[in-house]
């Protein structure tokens, strides 16, 4: 048997929730399982709405059928469902990193328009626990339960806000799927993305490091973005410039970090042909296709193909891309470096610094398929950790730590963890 219990949250559910527990556990000791449905956002208009066509449908004389009155009472319920907030506890995240840790957070919640989270501002629930915003936690290291809430975002659409001959700005809600969304704009002949297909995650966090392959970063196609402060609510729309992009950095990650809730990006995106083929990589796997005038989608397929053959796939391997960023270092270490190690995979830059490449460094290191308590360095690629055997958030760190140590102690040069550790 199943009991289906409604708390109200409208004004806070601390007291609901106080009042509920004895109750389930009751029930539960007479095996009665018990699912509890938290409404925190139970907008009038739309529970009249719902209450009168529910109301119609069962005093309905021409629908004689009560098993058509029982469906149609459903599919009302689950509209009614699709607005309300239900807050879980003691949810387990393994599907929702791609490290497929096995850890929990005290609670957990999806939500899906940006009303839902500013009704969820308002729970108690939501203030007094730390927070932590998720769209598909694959830059998430969790080194141990989360003692919190996990807000999952969903929002979803996207929309064409302005355009011409030339260009095109388009507007992603921040739960949209990364690679989707790129090859929505393959489809529709829009230039700019293809270099950055099958990264995986949401739009949302695409600009809190300033995701890059092959060439191109978001701030190359960046727009603007709109975001929510996770306190007051207030909305505020950040322009290029007011999001400080760096090489996988942004405000997001420094000065404004865990301090808002981005919903919707917007890119500018050319409507003419503007391919970036000059990486390497790319060219060479245009080649091995055959093909000579690339279009839009032939530089993407090329850019899926080359992360297909070098990069583990998560929903097979558990990891999070590359751990570390490649290090920058000044000229004169530089010269130290390529003195003594003759094959440095480096190149340089505008400001005279020169980037080393952090995969290199690893390897140098004898650490390419190193394994420790079931975490593990990649064998192919060894900027990137693997959870490898049933490995824990604290095993994968601490491998993380060693690796560090190790490229430290041979080069010299100290690595950054790109990945977000929680
Ligand atoms: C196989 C693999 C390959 C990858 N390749 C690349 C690559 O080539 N280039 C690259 O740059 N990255 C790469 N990554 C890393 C990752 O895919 C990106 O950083 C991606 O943007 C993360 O998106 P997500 O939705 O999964 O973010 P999450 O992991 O869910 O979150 C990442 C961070 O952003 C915050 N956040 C998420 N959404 C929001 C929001 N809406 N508002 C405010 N804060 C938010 C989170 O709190 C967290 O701090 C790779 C990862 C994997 C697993």
């Amino acid at each position: 048997m199943c009991i289906l219990i409604v708390l109200n949250g409208q004004n806070g559910i601390s007291n609901e929730l106080g009042s509920f527990l004895p109750i389930r556990t009751t029930l539960k000791s007479h095996s009665i399982n018990v699912k509890q449905v938290l409404f925190t956002r139970l907008s009038v208009t739309k529970s009249l709405i719902t209450l009168t066509i529910a109301i119609f449908f069962v005093v309905n004389k021409d629908i004689v059928d009560i098993g058509l009155k029982i469906e149609i009472l459903h599919l009302i319920y689950c509209y009614f469902c699709l607005s309300m907030l239900n807050i879980q506890e003691n949810k387990n995240l393994k599907s929702y990193n791609s490290f497929s840790l096995e850890v929990f957070c005290t609670f957990f919640v999806e939500i899906n328009s940006i009303e839902d989270f500013l009704s969820l501002l308002k729970t108690e629930v939501y203030q007094n626990n730390t927070k932590l915003i998720i769209g598909g936690g694959s830059n998430i290291l969790f080194t141990q339960n989360f003692e919190g809430i996990v807000i999952k975002n969903n929002l979803k659409g996207i929309e064409v806000v302005h355009e011409n001959n030339n260009e095109i700005i388009i507007k992603a809600a921040a739960g949209e799927n990364w690679h989707e969304f790129v090859l929505y704009c393959i489809k529709k002949n829009y230039y700019g993305l293809e270099n950055l297909s099958l990264i995986p995650g949401c739009v949302g966090a695409s600009p809190m490091q300033n995701i890059g392959a092959y060439g191109v970063e978001i701030k190359d196609c960046f727009f603007e973005l709109e975001a929510t402060n996770v306190v007051n609510g207030e909305k505020k729309v950040f322009k290029k410039e007011d999001c400080e992009f760096g090489y996988r950095e942004s405000v997001f990650k420094t000065k404004y970090k865990n301090q808002y809730f981005i919903s919707s990006v917007s890119f500018k995106l050319n409507k003419n042909a503007d391919l970036n083929t000059s990486y390497g990589a790319i060219k060479e796997q245009l080649d091995v296709m055959k093909v000579k005038n690339p279009t839009l989608k032939d530089v993407s397929n090329a850019v899926i193909a080359i992360r297909q053959s070098k990069l583990p796939n998560p929903s097979e391997i558990g990891n999070a891309g590359s751990f570390f960023k490649n290090p920058e270092i000044s000229f004169e270490k530089y010269k130290e470096l390529s003195n003594n190690f003759k094959e440095i995979v480096s190149y340089p830059l505008p400001s005279g610094n020169f980037k080393l490449a952090a995969g290199w460094l690893i390897e140098q290191c004898g650490l390419k398929g190193f394994e420790k308590n079931g975490a593990a360095v990649h064998s192919k690629q060894a900027l990137v950790l693997i959870n490898k055997n049933n490995s824990s958030g604290k095993a994968i760190f601490e491998l993380s730590s060693y690796v560090l140590q190790k490229v430290f102690d041979k080069f010299g040069v100290t690595l950054e963890r790109e990945v977000n550790i929680i």
